[in-house]
């Protein structure tokens, strides 16, 4: 099987597994146990947040230990919930993952309200400095870059303006986290992660929130995570999580090319040119934005095709996406398209193709080839 739905969720690194194998081994204690089997088990949780602040660019005491990204964006929520005044409203994009949107929408019910994005899926700054002028949102959500399409958000901009209007900014960073360097992450008031994203194991993330404020705990119970999350700690978890960010970011620092590209943008680059080339009326949603280097998020020729191409191309060995995971199987367009102004009926025509740090070219050339043949079966028949 060539696997092509890595915003869905990536395979373990080998370093992970490792390091996950040996504190389980290691580090048997409870983090929370006074004595030394427990402090051993402590001092590796230090260690490890204290190397996930130097990646982001803040201080160890801002991380909290989460089970994943829905965690962390659903405490955020909860957070803002409990701490913002009564009248306050939080400004969200429209792109934003599923677990933001229903969360504000449950705990904000009357009072949130969508940015707008371009046609290109970015967030439409002239809007946000607008409005911004006019009025002052309690909190503002803009992710990292979308899980559907790979388009990058212009969060550093989001943040500058949140600043000059002392807002505080959350910004989702689960598909940036691990494909793009995390430096500079650290400086917006929330940032959540999740490791299977990037090669650690599935249930466990973090949340980067101000230690210096008092965050309202989502989960009750036991003081861990200084009182604001209980519950034990997933400690093999989180060393295989930092051992994958170690692996991921230290790629990075060797993978841009001479003209400022990813090397491994080159497969992608290439597979998009020429099923543009081959697929009659096939588009690349975001083409005019920058991107993840891994996504390609794109409408396919033929109307209502998602799950008869995933099917069929499931039988020729390709694991691709109709969207994001968490939408699939909802019979709604996506509100991701949707928002970028598709009708329906082209959201309809959508997959996704995602690609890992160990995808060869030469699979972005299978895939092509696959598409060619799925689509030739389609309009023979
Ligand atoms: N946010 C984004 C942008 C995501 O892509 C995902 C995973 N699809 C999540 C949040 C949820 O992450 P998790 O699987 O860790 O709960």
């Amino acid at each position: 099987m060539i696997y092509f739905d890595h915003n869905a969720t990536s395979p373990m690194h080998p370093a992970a597994r490792q390091a996950w194998l040996e504190a389980v081994e290691k580090f048997l204690g409870n983090p929370s146990s006074p004595h030394r089997v427990g402090s051993r088990a402590d001092a590796a949780l230090s260690e490890a947040r204290q190397k996930l602040a130097s990646f982001l660019g803040c201080d160890a005491l801002d991380l909290v230990w989460t089970s994943g990204a829905t965690e962390s964006n659903n405490m955020t929520l909860h957070h803002f919930a409990s701490s913002l005044d009564g009248g306050s409203v939080v400004w969200l994009s429209a792109v934003e993952h599923p677990c933001v949107l229903e969360a504000t929408k449950h705990y904000f019910p009357r009072r949130h309200q969508f940015i707008p994005v371009t046609r290109s899926g970015v967030v439409d700054l002239d809007w946000l400095r607008e409005a911004m002028a006019k009025e002052r949102p309690g909190a503002v959500a803009v992710m990292a870059a979308n899980n559907e399409t790979g388009v990058l958000q212009p969060w550093r901009e989001v943040l500058t303006l949140c600043r000059e209007h002392e807002v505080p900014l959350f910004c989702d960073a689960t598909q940036w986290i691990g494909k793009l360097p995390a430096a500079g992450l650290g400086d917006c008031d929330f940032v959540s992660g999740s490791a299977h994203k990037f090669g650690g194991p599935k249930g466990v993330g973090f949340l980067k929130c101000p230690a210096k404020g008092r965050v309202e705990p989502l989960l009750r119970g036991g003081m861990q995570e200084e009182g604001r999350r209980a519950g034990t700690e997933n400690v093999a978890g989180v060393l295989a999580m930092m051992a994958a960010l170690e692996v991921r970011e230290a790629a990075l620092s060797e993978a841009r090319t001479e003209d400022g590209k990813w090397k491994m943008e080159k497969g992608r680059e290439a597979f998009e040119k020429r099923m543009l080339a081959t697929l009659p009326g096939a588009e690349v949603v975001g083409a005019n934005a920058p991107r993840l280097w891994n996504t390609v998020s794109a409408l396919m020729p033929e109307a209502n095709c998602q799950s008869r191409w995933v099917v069929k191309l499931d039988k020729l060995g390709f694991a691709v996406s109709t969207g994001s995971a968490c939408a699939s199987g909802k019979e709604e367009p996506s509100h991701v398209i949707a928002a970028m102004g598709y009708s329906p009926a082209e959201a309809g025509r959508v997959l996704r193709f995602s690609s890992g740090w160990e995808t060869a070219e030469e699979e972005w050339s299978a895939l092509l080839r696959g598409l060619i043949k799925v689509y030739r079966g389609i309009r023979d028949r």
